[in-house]
Parts: structure tokens; C-alpha cells; sequence
């Protein structure tokens, strides 16, 4: 794709942008990873080096620090090195000034909260918190908890991340709150998402269903490009977002 085209996606994103009563937003991996957090599919993404039943809730139960250990490693340790990106920032500026309505991630990595948002959906729940898979029990996922492997509750069942593994229901509320958030939007940013983890997935094809816009920002194309995007803009999240924060709000005013 030439600059020029390029350049003329973003104005027609930033009119979109500009235009819209309700904009929404749906993030996946993609825009943590120029914050040094990899994703799961995707150039460099996790699966490609790790066994992904690591985060199968059966696999994780039977085989626990085995999992644990792969999970700290490649989660809880790469999430405290990391910090906020310009794109969590925009995003986080534009809730703020309320340019941005709803802000749903399927991330679990705080990124968001850390840039500021106050408001946020977390489809597949979060790491900040551990799970008791015994009695229920959740208490912060702290260095010193996770310090021996598996982590324990005090009543002695296992701690699980309060994050959602795959063969598991996504949080029920978050989901209603994600799926109300779709249908009233009328423009959805779709951020650094392959579009293939369900129901997840079905997030932004159910705004595109009620008529809204959808804009996706990837570098790559992904199982929205061409069928649920109306416009892509194939930019790292952390290029397209302070651009169109440029257009949207210029440096000293102006249209
Ligand atoms: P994914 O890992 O399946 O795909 C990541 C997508 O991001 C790809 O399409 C890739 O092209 C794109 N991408 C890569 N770099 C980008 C950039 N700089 N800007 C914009 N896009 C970029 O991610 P997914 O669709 O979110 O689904 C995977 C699941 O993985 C989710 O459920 C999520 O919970 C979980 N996950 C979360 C984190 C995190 O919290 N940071 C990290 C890995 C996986």
C-alpha cells in the first residue's frame, strides 16, 4: 500500500471518527505488543514457540505447576515489566474527554487502567486477581503469592489467574456489558485483534450488524479485514492512534 493511500484511510477514519455519537472500542493483543507484550498469533506471536493448552482449563487442573510456571513466566512476569503505549493513551484521553463511550479489550494485561481508563470491559477477565478453584476465594496476584508454584489458598485449593482460559464462560456480566456496548455503538474501533477467538470474536460483528462502522487497526489483515471492517488501516496501534488523536484534536486547535 502506497503512503498516499494510506494517508487517505486515516482522513476517512478521522471522519468516521469525528462523526460518530457513540464511539466504541474492542482491543486484542495487538496493541499491547509495542508495549513488549507478545501476542498469541501473529508475527512473533506466543503460539508459535509455546503449547497453547498451557491456558486450557483441563490441561491447566491436571498438569498445575507445570502450567503455572509457563503462565508466570510468559504473563505475570512480561505484564510487570511492561507500560502503557501511546495507543492506551489516546484511548485513555479520548474516554476521559468522552470522545470514547465504551472501551472493551480482551486483554488481561491492566494496560489500559495503568494509561488511565477508568471504564473498562475486560471481556476475559484480568490477571490482576487469583481465583481460589476450590472455595471462590480471589485475592491479588502478588510477587509473593506467585513466589512458590502452584500458588495456594489458605484453604489450600489451587489459585487459578481470574482470567479466562479456554474451555471456560467468558464473566457473564462483562459479556452483557460488551454485547450492549456493540449494539449502541454506531462506529467500533477494532485494535490489534485476529478475530478468531470466540465469542469474543462476535463483539464487533454484532455493532457491524446494527449498523455501525467498524475501523480495524492491524499491521496485519486478520478475519475482519474485508468482511466485518468497512476500513483498514494496516498500522501498529501505537502509529495509527496518535495520528488520528493528531487529525481529531490538532496541536493548537484548528479544524
Ligand atoms: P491474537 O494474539 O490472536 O492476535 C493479535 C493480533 O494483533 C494479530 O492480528 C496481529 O497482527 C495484531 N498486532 C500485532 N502487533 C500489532 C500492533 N503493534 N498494533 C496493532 N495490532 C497488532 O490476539 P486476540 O485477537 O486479542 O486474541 C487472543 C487472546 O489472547 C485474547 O483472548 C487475549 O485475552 C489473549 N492475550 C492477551 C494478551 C494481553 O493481555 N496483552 C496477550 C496475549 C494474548
Amino acid at each position: 500500500m502506497t503512503t498516499p493511500d494510506i494517508a487517505a484511510r486515516i482522513a476517512a477514519a478521522a471522519r468516521l471518527l469525528r462523526g460518530a455519537r457513540r464511539l466504541t472500542a474492542f482491543t486484542g493483543a495487538g496493541i499491547s505488543a509495542e508495549s513488549g507484550i507478545p501476542t498469541f498469533r501473529g508475527a512473533g506471536g506466543l503460539w508459535n514457540r509455546h503449547d497453547p493448552r498451557t491456558l486450557e482449563i483441563d490441561w491447566f487442573l491436571a498438569h498445575p505447576l507445570e502450567s503455572w510456571t509457563v503462565i508466570r513466566d510468559l504473563f505475570y512476569a512480561a505484564f510487570a515489566r511492561a507500560e502503557p503505549n501511546p495507543a492506551h493513551r489516546v484511548l485513555a484521553g479520548w474516554q476521559a474527554s468522552g470522545r470514547l463511550a465504551a472501551l472493551i479489550t480482551q486483554n488481561i494485561d491492566d494496560l489500559h487502567q495503568r494509561a488511565g481508563s477508568r471504564e473498562v470491559i475486560e471481556l476475559h477477565g484480568n490477571s490482576r486477581l487469583l481465583a481460589c478453584t476450590r472455595c471462590g476465594r480471589r485475592d491479588p496476584a502478588t510477587p509473593e503469592t506467585l513466589a512458590g508454584l502452584p500458588p495456594r489458598c489458605g484453604c489450600g485449593g489451587l489459585y487459578k489467574p481470574d482470567f479466562t482460559f479456554f474451555g471456560e464462560a467468558l464473566p457473564a456480566a462483562a459479556w452483557q456489558a460488551a454485547e450492549a456496548a456493540a449494539r449502541g455503538a454506531d462506529v467500533m474501533l477494532v485494535i490489534g485483534s485476529t478475530g478468531e477467538v470466540y465469542p469474543a470474536a462476535s463483539v464487533p460483528r454484532l455493532a457491524a450488524a446494527g449498523g455501525a462502522s467498524i475501523v480495524e487497526i492491524n499491521p496485519e489483515a486478520s478475519a475482519f479485514t474485508g468482511s466485518v471492517s468497512d476500513l483498514h488501516l494496516p498500522l501498529k496501534a501505537g502509529e495509527a492512534l496518535p495520528l488520528l488523536a493528531r487529525y481529531l484534536d490538532p496541536p493548537g486547535g484548528g479544524a
